[in-house]
């Protein structure tokens, strides 16, 4: 077995700086020649140091932030590998798609691995751009920690393209970016994008002694007209973080924004820099701070939750190691409540956007979600590895990575039972100071467990903490945990008035009232389980095309919806089930129904004071 010397290696502590120079080995050059990545192809040409006898080589399996064994090992193509000028033959391990052995002659003390990264199609590249996460583009050796192996990394680039990262150049001439040697998990963590529409903006605060940078690529030159106003925005996000957190755990921030229609739209976080894709136009649009603040602030925030403080079973030292999800309520959890509150206190949402924000969360969540009555939200998390399958729908019944949207919740009812249980004296601040600050020793892991979760809460505020996540953890109730909004001063309740923002799962669409989330052409993304629309037999992966005898369009369903309310008259469906037309009558007469939140008057609001501006930027 392959593997079993680096168990060994397991019973290292992983508390340590993630020291950049402290390597057990020489170092291993690698050169990603993305000249054909306008093709979707990345060239690899690595040189291994190695000894004669059997080397088990792997390529990249379980990856931070992806929670699951995602190495896009179906994409690597080509693999040779070759020694003292002849070709090694290899072997792929029966039992791991992701190992490789070879046997290195005697005298040969390199070895030189080529293969291509063919990029997925609508992932990662266009014409125009590239983002680079180097774990696509890269196999190590085992038997080393990923801290220990050093990489000298080269970036062949089209003629005229620029690029942003967080790594350290050494040289960057005649198109081949070099970077300063660095450890394998440090290359990993800094992914580089690249394009020909290239811009960097600074976004230092005044007095702010660590750089922080906005990197943006584009398909377009126009697309990086980044405003004034967003600018500023950014710039008192990189303020509050520094008054929340009061602490940095890196040498400079990038954050890497790619704008593209052909790239999937998603934020991968990572310690000194984030991976952030959003539409091409997004910036020029009156959507541009909603996005920003949604995506940018998540992915910040992980720079102290996630990276800096990392549930210890997340923190593997090699990417072949499985990796245990049961905490991440924690890690996205908390990230996902921090983040929307950052981007209300910078001004990159509003008070009322996030109003809406924590009003459609609460709604997708429940009542009226049966999935929640027989999986358990830590089970989402726990079963994310081998379950995050988002294509075919049926999520109200499946559930989905609901530890992101229902840790908002429960974090929120954590910063309001923090303010309750220390009498106005501590708050959600004092807890991320003292959980998450400390010296910066540049990107550092300081793991913890749910024990030392909970004695960091108990000192900020003395509670049962443990019960308290134990219930929301394990719980079948039917309904969403609202107890955060309400202890805040507000409620969620429902009315025909149209909601300001979609769901997080898609766009406005009728699903609070049918029960029907739809896509512009009908099709349907979800129906909810035993709802009205789901009794019809109109379930996940069918197509509407027909209201009331016309051709369908999201305005005829909204009219149909309103006509049905309180009368006799039901709302007449055609569909596609298959290749099959099919009729169904909804018998529905709520009408419209759309989550806000409103005041309680008998409380005090404190859920607006959580995001109100802490620092000053003027
Ligand atoms: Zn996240």
């Amino acid at each position: 077995m392959p593997r079993i010397p680096l168990r060994l290696l397991l019973l290292v502590p992983i508390l340590a700086v993630l020291a950049p120079f402290c390597f057990a080995a020489e170092t291993i050059s690698l050169t990603v020649d993305a000249t054909k990545s306008p093709e979707h192809l990345l060239r690899v040409h690595e040189v291994i140091p190695v000894k004669p006898g059997p080397v088990t080589i792997y390529y990249p399996k379980w990856i931070p932030g992806e929670h699951g064994p995602e190495g896009p090992i179906s994409d690597v193509t080509g693999l040779k590998f070759e020694a003292g000028g002849k070709v090694i033959p290899w072997k792929r391990d029966t039992l791991d798609v992701f190992t490789f052995h070879v046997e290195v002659p005697s005298g040969v003390t390199e070895l030189h691995a080529r293969f291509d990264f063919i990029e997925p199609e609508g992932n990662s590249a266009t014409d125009q751009l590239t983002v680079l996460e180097w774990n696509d583009a890269l196999l190590y050796p085992a038997g080393t920690l990923a801290q220990q192996l050093s990489y000298e990394a080269k970036l062949i680039l089209p003629e005229g393209w620029k690029f942003g990262s967080s790594l350290p150049v050494a040289s960057d001439a005649d198109g081949t970016v070099t970077f300063k040697p660095i450890s394998l998990d440090l290359l990993v963590d800094s992914p580089v994008i690249a394009g020909r529409f290239y811009r960097a903006v600074d976004i230092t605060p005044p007095g702010e002694p660590i750089h922080h940078e906005l990197d943006l690529v584009a398909d377009s030159e126009d697309a990086l007209n980044l405003s004034k106003e967003n600018q500023q925005q950014m710039t008192n996000l990189v303020a509050e973080s520094g008054k929340l957190f009061g602490a940095r755990h890196y040498r400079d921030y990038h954050f890497l924004l790619t704008l593209s229609d052909h790239v999937a739209h998603f934020g991968l976080e990572h310690h000194e820099s984030n991976d952030s894709r959003l539409p091409e136009r997004v910036l020029l649009s009156h959507e541009a701070g909603m996005a920003l603040g949604g995506l940018l602030a998540h992915e910040f925030v992980h720079s102290w939750n996630g990276k800096f403080r990392r549930p210890a079973d997340l923190a593997v030292p090699y990417y072949e190691q499985p990796m245990e999800d049961d905490l991440l309520w924690g890690y996205e959890g908390l990230t996902d409540y921090l983040g929307p509150m950052l981007a209300a206190r910078s001004g990159l949402w509003s008070p009322e956007e996030y109003h809406e924000y924590l009003a459609s969360i609460a709604a997708s969540l429940g009542p009226g979600r049966p999935g929640r009555t027989w999986r358990p939200l830590l089970d989402t998390a726990t079963g994310v590895a081998g379950l995050n399958d988002r294509s075919r729908g049926w999520f109200t019944w499946k559930r989905g990575t609901d530890y992101y949207d229902e840790g908002d919740l429960l974090w929120l009812e954590v910063a309001t039972i923090i303010h309750r249980e220390s009498h106005d004296q501590k708050s959600i601040d004092d807890f991320c100071q003292s959980f998450h600050g400390g010296l910066n020793n540049g990107p550092e892991v300081k793991t913890y467990t749910f024990e030392q979760l909970v004695a960091a809460l108990n000192a900020i505020a003395p509670f049962d903490w443990a019960t308290f996540f134990h219930t929301r953890l394990d719980s079948t109730a039917p309904e969403a945990p609202t107890g955060g909004i309400e202890n805040g001063g507000w409620k969620v309740t429902y009315s025909g008035e149209p909601s300001k923002l979609g769901g997080r799962r898609g766009t406005p669409t009728d699903i609070y009232s049918v029960g029907l989330q739809l896509g512009p052409d009908g099709s349907v993304a979800d129906s909810i389980y035993d709802g009205p629309a789901f009794k019809a037999g109109i379930t996940s992966g069918m197509k509407i095309i027909g209201i009331n005898g016309r051709v369908y369009s999201h305005d005829l369903l909204e009219d149909a919806i309103k006509d049905a309310k309180d009368s006799a008259k039901s709302i007449s469906v055609i569909f596609v089930n298959d290749d099959y037309i099919k009729n169904a009558t909804i018998d529905y007469h709520g009408g419209s129904r759309y989550p806000h939140l409103v005041r309680d008057d008998a409380k005090p609001d404190y859920l607006d004071d959580l995001i109100k501006a802490k620092a000053s930027t003027k």
